[in-house]
């Protein structure tokens, strides 16, 4: 009687690694509360739906260094494996066809 084992799968939480959580911050020029996601992390301002003025995003990162490590991070995993390999391939000649 093993028929209902599938009901008892966990349940995949489909926006675990996003996320999705809302911001606020005051706006400086009317003191109203603005909301916003980090979608707008690459907006250099937000906009208040109160006044209508700009702010600052409290989360802009002009320089982006996260994605400038992952991409740093990525050339030297590449650089490494085109090592590795250029050593493997070096000692299995040099030991293949000793001089
Ligand atoms: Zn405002």
């Amino acid at each position: 009687m093993n028929h209902d084992e599938n009901a008892f799968r966990p349940r995949r939480q489909p926006e675990e690694a996003k996320d999705d959580r809302i911001y606020s911050t005051t706006c400086p020029h009317c003191g109203a509360e603005v909301y916003y996601k980090l979608e707008v992390k690459d907006e250099k301002r937000l906009y208040c739906l109160s006044c209508g003025k700009q702010l600052p995003n409290p989360h802009y990162d002009p320089s982006d260094p996260r994605r400038r490590r992952r991409l740093l991070s990525q050339g030297l995993a590449i650089a490494l494996v085109i090592a590795v390999f250029a050593a493997a391939a070096w000692f299995l000649l040099r030991y293949t066809f000793p001089a």
